[in-house]
């Protein structure tokens, strides 16, 4: 699984992918942030959060991008997998 950091505007990527944006809870301070971060990965889109300081594990949400979409990345990322 190779996990893409987009880029995006967070609220508009949310938007569009209907991916909520409710606060995710660090594995490791146990504290809530707000995903702050828009990630890809092939056949699924998500939120993540930034980096605070307790390393790169993340917590992350996704969602199913639909079959048609799939087939865009595809387009656009022929390299992977
Ligand atoms: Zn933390």
């Amino acid at each position: 699984m190779k996990l893409c950091i987009v880029g995006q505007n967070i609220e508009k990527w949310a938007n569009k992918y209907l991916i909520s944006l409710e606060n995710l809870e660090c594995p490791t301070c146990k504290k809530y942030f707000k995903p702050d971060t828009s990630i890809a990965f092939k056949g699924y889109r998500g939120v993540t959060l930034s980096n605070h300081g307790c390393g790169i594990n993340m917590p992350f949400r996704v969602v199913p991008i639909d079959k048609e979409k799939i087939e865009f990345w595809e387009l656009l990322r022929p390299e992977e997998g």
